[in-house]
């Protein structure tokens, strides 16, 4: 059997267990709250196996969410896993669970804008200090060090820019000054890279995206190692999040087709990425499979595959020219989020507001896709129409 076979063998067959499932394929949705027992005996035994799969209560999760914990943990290859309401919430409920007054958290430049605003407005009002790094420090984020440094959070490839980063670099750094170290996942989903085996020890995913893979439910995860994973565990129960069974049950079925999915967007966007790279009015691509794309080579390194989601740098184009290329789409709709089976398109300007320690040329907008399950012809043309609207545009300003 090939590697790729094992993966997909393990996406279909991880998580259904017996004992959550009941022998139907999929496990049922179990809703609750009160879990009844029939003796002191038995309810001193939930007691002891509250946290390891047994029903407790109905905040400690069903079967419903003891399955998805489970296939998300053996995926991501850690030892437990945590659900949470959004993945933004699987972010603050990593964050919070490791970080207190008086920290110091490193935090990579190009991180998704909702993160660092959680830093700036929440995490600094709790007395968390945040230094932003350049996504491509790597081993030098050692300069960075100061004695209270507690976590280093990355995200790789990063939004909207998609640097990628030196993944095991950093972490062989953190590992000797014995510092926390956290992966945004998302990209990359549970099975196109290996988060644990390259020193990350909480690896997140905003299963919002292609695990549930439809656009209808919010729901995040962090998986973290044994070392980490009680603390992860109990601080979200402290918390009282809660996912509910109709959404992990969602979820779960939605993981189902995550690899198949993952290589239809690829090899679409692939398609779609290698016509753009050929139109003049393209600076740049910012896809992590061209040479183009700061951190190429860590993709090379590290990844196993790609995905839908990616962008480009126009050379030129004021607020109307990508205006007149992102409104009137056929095919790309405008809305945040990703991940679906649809295609999607936002314009950027003003990307130097959200980096402070990297450089952003703001004369070329950026334009962001997801590639989609359409037929990737519709999309070119969809696409080729865009570059014909902006060129009128551009055109009729010189
Ligand atoms: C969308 C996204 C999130 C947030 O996930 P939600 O489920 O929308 O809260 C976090 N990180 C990255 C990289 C994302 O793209």
């Amino acid at each position: 059997m090939s590697k790729h076979d094992k993966l997909a063998t393990q996406i279909v067959s991880t998580g259904r267990d017996k004992k959550y499932t009941q022998g139907i394929i999929n496990p049922p949705v179990y809703r609750a709250s009160t879990v009844v027992f029939d003796s002191m005996d038995d309810m001193r035994h939930a007691i002891k196996h509250k946290t390891n799969g047994e029903l407790f209560y109905g905040r400690r999760g069903t079967h419903t969410h003891f399955a998805f914990q489970q296939a998300i943990a053996e995926l991501e290859g850690g030892c437990g896993t945590a659900l949470y309401p959004s993945g933004a919430a699987a972010i603050s409920g990593a964050l919070l669970s490791f970080l207190g007054q008086g920290d110091h958290l490193l935090m990579v430049d190009n991180v998704y804008e909702p993160t660092r605003d959680l830093c700036d407005k929440l995490l600094a009002g709790y007395g968390v200090e945040t230094t932003y790094y350049d996504p491509l420090i790597g081993a030098d984020i050692k300069e960075l060090i100061r004695p209270n440094t507690k976590v280093i959070f990355l995200e790789s490839p990063g939004s909207i820019t998609m640097e990628i980063q030196d993944v095991p670099g950093i972490c062989e750094v953190a590992k000797a000054h014995n510092i926390i170290t956290m992966l945004d996942n998302t990209w990359a989903s549970p099975i196109n890279c290996r988060p644990f085996e390259m020193g990350i020890d909480i690896s997140i995913q905003a299963a919002t995206k292609y695990i549930v893979g439809h656009s209808d439910v919010m729901i995040g995860t962090a998986t973290a190692n044994e070392e980490h994973w009680p603390r992860l565990r109990e601080h979200s129960y402290l918390m009282g999040l809660t996912t509910s069974p109709d959404d992990v049950y969602l979820a779960n079925r939605g993981l189902r087709t995550l690899g198949v999915r993952l290589k239809q967007h690829e090899q679409n966007a692939l398609k779609v990425a290698n016509w753009l790279a050929a139109r003049e009015e393209v600076d740049h691509l910012r896809h992590p499979a061209f040479d183009t794309c700061p951190g190429h080579e860590f993709f090379e390194r590290d990844f196993s595959g790609g995905n839908g989601l990616f962008s480009f740098v126009l050379k030129q184009g004021n607020l109307k020219a990508v205006t007149a290329f992102v409104e009137n789409m056929q095919h790309f709709k405008m809305g945040f989020s990703w991940g679906g089976y649809e295609s999607l398109i936002l314009g950027y300007f003003g990307l130097d507001k959200i980096r402070t320690v990297t450089n952003w040329d703001t004369s070329k907008p950026l334009i962001r896709l997801h590639i989609g399950l359409e037929d990737v012809d519709d999309l070119i043309a969809d696409l080729e129409a865009a570059f014909e609207r902006y060129n009128l545009v551009v055109n009729s300003c010189k």
